[in-house]
């Protein structure tokens, strides 16, 4: 099947400029003025429409185990509703089980995965356990596509590593190309004030924040990017919600540190605040880091002005409200952390970024797209508009009018983080390796198309 896109605006993260695009079969073949419409199967017509890569999602949680129960989303339900809100690829994490091989997280996930996933999806690797001799095993899985792992330094007894195995885990990526992902809050640290707070009976959904200052993410970035360092590796920051972690990254770059960091949606736009709705509706808005107060949230909308933040991901991590978020109606420490946006990411960085004058479209397709597809090796092959990449592309109507509202959105999930927000400028056509599979507010794709992506080893630093 071949398409020609005429009369759009070609955004990439490097220029803007009309230009026709023809797809042939699942790759672009060119992207010029006035392309010949003969040996198209169809023609597009993209007239005042802007014509973007399709987004890259490198931070969702579809299919979640936790404790007794799972995100609400799984790879069925999340990817098509990513697709309605222009995402065409995800990198998924695959978590580790103490006592298990990594390669058996690996096997899980593709079989979450496989046979439901309607975009196409790779998976980082979240190491929770050396125990086993995995240093090994992470230079085969970076071999086969695999480049990338997720370390955290909070949840100490459950997932937390400590600087000794962190610094092992960076020291392998140094030799094997992988890059480390961190979650970078001091898990100690937390675990103290939390079980002050319990003690004191303080019980409500705001502890979830209050418990977790951004002193302990800062100190946690500033350790996270010290042991890169000292192994030589590179980094990447996951979830940066605070300035003072922000300025820790700062300073890392400033003396040339392959230090690379994003932020999510919900950090720049929400606030502290919504923790204290009443009725426990506060319960939907414990993610972690939490929500900060609300200065944090312009200093971050500036990191990425700067380039000091490179990427926008969503932490897509959804659970019901209803029946889920409510495990913690008595305790702040049982309501399932995170919350939903694998959707409603482009629509949100697209309206408070490009139409409030913060970021520009080049740089609004910089962060969604290509920025995360080169740190994690998917370039060119996605995240770019360019003869030889992947025809995944979003056909974008910037005066489409929408308001975000759970009862019309597409994720499997009972409320929304930004319900009634206003946004102007929304997917209309999203195509996928040369598939339409949204048009019009229609899923056209289907279960199982989308495939896996080996990733290749990044070789920053
Ligand atoms: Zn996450």
């Amino acid at each position: 099947m071949n398409i020609l896109i005429r009369n759009g605006t070609v955004v990439t993260a490097s220029e803007t400029r009309p230009a026709d695009v023809l797809i042939q079969n699942e790759r672009i073949t060119a992207v010029e003025a006035d392309l010949a419409a003969e040996s198209a199967d169809r023609v597009i017509n993209a007239a005042g429409m802007y014509v973007f890569p399709g987004g890259v999602d490198v931070h969702t949680h579809l299919d979640m185990p936790l404790g007794a129960i799972a995100s609400s989303d799984d790879f069925e339900s999340g990817t098509r509703a990513a697709a309605f809100g222009g995402t065409t690829s995800i990198v998924d994490f695959a978590n580790q089980s103490r006592g298990a091989r990594m390669r058996d997280a690996l096997d899980a996930w593709r079989r979450k995965a496989d046979g439901r996933a309607s975009i196409d999806y790779g998976l980082h690797l979240t190491i929770t356990d050396l125990a086993g001799g995995g240093l090994e095993e992470m230079d085969s899985l970076v071999r086969e596509g695999v480049t990338s792992f997720k370390v955290f330094m909070a949840y100490p007894g459950r997932l937390m590593l400590d600087d000794g195995d962190i610094f092992r885990i960076l020291s392998q990526t140094a030799r094997n190309g992988g890059l480390v992902c961190v979650h970078a809050e001091n898990g100690g640290v937390i675990d103290a004030l939390v079980a002050r707070a319990l003690a004191e009976g303080r019980t409500a959904p705001i502890y979830h924040a209050l418990t977790r200052p951004p002193r302990a993410e800062a100190e946690a970035v500033h350790r996270a990017i010290a042991l890169a360092e000292m192994a030589g590796a590179p980094v990447y920051i996951v979830h940066v919600s605070s300035a003072e972690a922000l300025d820790e990254v700062r300073a890392a770059r400033g003396r040339g540190a392959p230090v690379f960091a994003e932020t999510c949606p919900h950090y720049l736009l929400l606030s502290i605040e919504e923790l204290e709705r009443p009725e426990f509706e506060g319960a939907k808005y414990v993610l972690t880091p939490p929500l900060r107060t609300k200065e944090h949230a312009a200093r971050l909308w500036d990191g990425l002005t700067s380039g000091c933040l490179q990427v926008v991901s969503t932490d897509h991590c959804p659970f019901r409200f209803k029946d889920q978020k409510e495990l913690g109606r008595n305790d702040f420490t049982r309501i399932p952390n995170g919350g939903p946006g694998i959707e409603n990411r482009l629509q949100l960085i697209y309206h408070y970024g490009v139409n409030s004058g913060r970021i520009s479209l080049n740089r609004f397709v910089e962060i969604t797209a290509t920025a995360p597809a080169r740190i994690f090796g998917m370039y060119p092959r996605k995240g770019e508009i360019a003869p030889g990449s992947d025809a995944d592309l979003v056909i974008w109507d910037p005066d489409a009018v929408h308001t975000i509202r759970a009862a019309t959105h597409h994720m499997r999930v009972d409320y929304s983080l930004y319900e009634g927000f206003p946004v102007r400028g929304n997917a209309r056509m999203v195509i996928s390796r040369g598939e339409v599979i949204v048009e019009a507010g229609r899923f056209l794709g289907r279960p199982g198309r989308g495939v896996y992506i080996p990733r290749n080893p990044t070789g920053h630093g």
